[in-house]
């Protein structure tokens, strides 16, 4: 901005004291004429239109009637004042009434006399009548659109109030409007049919009618993705530049296993992500690569089919879990795989016993081990590979970002490569904008012949039936899953629950075997727990949320969740997503009390309607914002005002567009049709994303 109206204190503004705008200053973070312009609406009333008093019925809502006055009547109940005026239009009557401001109001109204008056009519048993409705007289009713600014109670109380924003708005937009400059080209703004920007803004704030709303909304939000996308591209651009690495091209390994040592048939998405990886590694720039899919979908063996081409080219991989359960898991797996190609896979744990450890940090840093699988134990200071080629991290979110730069800085003369496996789905519009920056492969596949999980919901009158169907599962030899919720606040009482409910399963069951999984156990025993779970010692496993992720278990296949509207829908279809991994057909029971909240209902909903982990991650999208999305918890990351990012991905798709194309046909915008875009980003966008969240 280079006027210097723009940044003009707001005080400038008649009806702007120096109390209001302490007010503006402190609660909403406005202190210039810009400030104010940028401070949009949130709706708008129609005054557009009178309406006809014959036309009202019971659903109708605020608008504007021109009615005459017929007769006024004051009544006193006790020290209560009430006006009643009766009046009428070409149509019908009504009634006009005030409970308060009776002496004032009362002054202004004559018989006789027509009004343009505003409000929302009620009818009962045929009469129409408008309580406190706004008439011409005692503010300014005139026919047009009203924009509706959002206030908070404090601003309010110091009368900022939507009146208060309605009367400035006019002066700022004189003042400011001649000022606005623009800051997209000739060729986007037609190419993308909008209209200019200063007309964007003053139509945002007083629109001539409700197509220009819809014009300048369209504008605004065009630049907000716009502007978002050159940032995401130049950010990208920046991270290939400054990141150059390692180039694995041969491909004898994976040929050798493909021909000779898979254990089954790939779907078509697991070889589509493994050749976008294998891609990736040989383009001389460094991967930095999530890969999504479902739970079930298979990442183990796509993660393991990537980790033959450092290895084949003599360098190796870091293979890091959550938990020590699915390090293990993982290592038995991939142990199992790679011994086909005689490759060295090593384990790295907490429990590894320091004598072992010697040998095996040894052998890493000679380069005898290809592969090092474990937890955490692997960002330890002490662990030195010869040359690390790849890092694979499974289930990402369980990994702070501290602990992954940690990872990072194990560099020698490249960075690593680096894949994310996350079975959590990002929805796409996210993909495009929170995640844009990060290349994204998803196995939106699942392997053939997997029965689809039957899902349903439960109430209290229910639970000797559900009691009955885990005795059942048992007898078939079939193991089951328990989950409590486990909430911060309350955790004393959840806690409670959790073993309440061990202990009835042990009256109930005394002959089974049942195991008891929580976080208050020590690591130890947690393990332990699990483990035996895994092989099968215990049969039902009565845990609170610690199964959640990735373990493999595919004789488990009902779980049971208990008070399951208090978890969110991505937790539900991940505790979901730990039956279903075997050949039996597996069930999903979803417990709650009788009466539950509106949002929970459409939670149980969607999980009972599908197993879709896309379609849930849209529905949990629209259902809590983005602000509470996977890896987004630092909420106001990424602050879109016009951008709904439930729904609007052809919108981000197509501006992602028009910014790679400019960014290929003018990629330093130096070109003069480019100097306005150029010059906007530089000086207008603060970085509205908290880049660091990313790997
Ligand atoms: P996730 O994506 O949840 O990590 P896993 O990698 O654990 O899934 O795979 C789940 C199960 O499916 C494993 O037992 C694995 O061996 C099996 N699997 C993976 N890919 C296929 C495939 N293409 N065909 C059949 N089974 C597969
Ligand atoms: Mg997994």
């Amino acid at each position: 901005m280079n006027s210097n109206v723009l940044i003009q204190k707001i005080e400038f503004i008649k009806g702007v004291g120096p109390q209001k705008a302490s007010l503006l200053n402190s609660e909403i973070g406005i202190y210039n004429l810009y400030d104010l312009l940028q401070y949009f609406p949130f709706r708008y009333e129609d005054r557009s239109v009178v309406e006809k008093l014959s036309n009202v019925t019971e659903s109708s809502i605020e608008g504007v009637y021109m009615v005459q006055v017929l007769n006024k009547k004051v009544t006193r109940k006790f020290k209560a004042k009430n006006l009643k005026v009766k009046v009428k239009d070409n149509t019908g009557y009504a009634e006009l009434v005030w409970l308060k401001g009776v002496d004032w109001i009362e002054d202004k109204i004559v018989v006789g006399k027509k009004y343009l008056i505003f409000g929302k009519p009620k009818i009962y048993k045929k009469n129409i009548s408008f309580v406190h409705p706004e008439t011409n007289e005692h503010t300014k009713t005139t026919l047009g659109i009203r924009p509706v600014y959002p206030t908070t109670e404090k601003l309010k109380r110091g009368f900022v109030n939507n009146r208060f924003f309605n009367k400035i708005i006019d002066e700022v937009l004189v003042k400011t409007i001649p000022h606005i400059t623009e800051n997209l080209s000739k060729k986007i703004i037609k190419e993308s049919g909008l209209i200019s920007r200063a007309e964007a803004l003053r139509n945002i704030h007083v629109p001539k009618n409700n197509k220009m709303i819809l014009e300048a909304k369209k504008r605004l939000k065009f630049e907000e993705l716009f502007f978002l996308q050159l940032q995401i591209l130049q950010l990208k651009k920046s991270r290939l530049k400054a990141f150059p690495g390692y180039v694995f091209k041969n491909n004898s390994f994976l040929n050798n296993f493909y021909k000779n040592h898979m254990p089954f048939d790939l779907t078509n998405a697991q070889k589509r992500v493994i050749k976008e990886c294998y891609e990736n590694m040989c383009s001389k720039k460094q991967m930095n690569r999530l890969i999504q899919g479902d739970v079930g979908s298979g990442k183990t063996i796509v993660a393991f089919l990537c980790m033959l081409f450092p290895v084949e080219s003599g360098a190796q991989v870091a293979f890091m879990a959550p938990t020590e359960v699915l390090a293990e898991q993982h290592f038995k797996s991939v142990l199992g795989l790679a011994k086909k190609l005689n490759l060295s896979v090593e384990l790295l744990t907490g429990s590894t016993k320091p004598k072992e450890r010697d040998i095996l940090l040894n052998n890493l840093l000679i380069g005898k081990t290809n592969i090092l699988i474990g937890t955490h134990a692997l960002i330890e200071e002490r662990v030195r590979f010869k040359k690390l080629g790849l890092v694979v991290i499974d289930e990402q979110h369980k990994f702070g970002v501290a602990q992954r730069a940690k990872l990072w800085s194990k560099k020698e003369e490249y960075y690593p490569h680096v894949l994310v496996m996350t079975a959590t789905p990002i929805p796409r519009t996210l993909a495009l904008t929170l995640y844009g920056d990060l290349d994204v492969s998803v196995i939106d596949e699942l392997p053939k012949g997997r029965k689809e999980i039957i899902t349903s919901h439960r109430n209290d009158n229910s639970r000797l039936k559900v009691l009955n169907f885990i005795k059942q599962t048992v007898e078939s030899g079939s193991q089951v899953y328990i989950v409590y919720p486990l909430i911060e606040e309350s955790a004393k009482k959840d806690h409670k629950d959790l073993m309440d409910g061990y202990e009835s399963l042990t009256r109930y069951f005394p002959d089974t075997q049942i195991g008891v999984l929580h976080g208050r156990m020590k690591a130890e025993n947690k393990d332990y727990e699990m483990k035996r779970f895994v092989e099968a010692k215990t049969k039902i496993l009565v845990s609170t949320t610690v199964v959640e992720v990735g373990v493999d278990v595919p004789n488990a296949s009902v779980i049971i969740i208990e008070s399951a509207e208090r978890f969110g829908l991505s937790q539900l279809h991940q505790l979901r997503g730990r039956v279903g991994r075997g050949k039996k057909q597996s069930y999903c029971i979803l417990m709650t009390k009788y009466d539950i909240s509106k949002e929970s209902k459409e939670r149980i909903k969607a999980m009972v309607e599908t197993s879709d982990g896309f379609k849930i991650a849209n529905t949990d999208l629209k259902l809590r914002g983005p602000g509470n999305m996977m890896g987004t918890k630092q909420s106001g990351l990424l602050e879109l005002r016009f951008t709904n990012l439930a729904e609007d991905y052809e919108s981000i798709k197509k501006t992602r567009k028009t910014a790679i194309n400019l960014i290929e046909e003018d990629p330093e915008l130096s070109s003069k049709e480019n100097i306005e875009i150029k010059n906007y980003l530089k000086n207008n966008i603060k970085s509205n994303i908290n880049w660091s969240r990313i790997s």
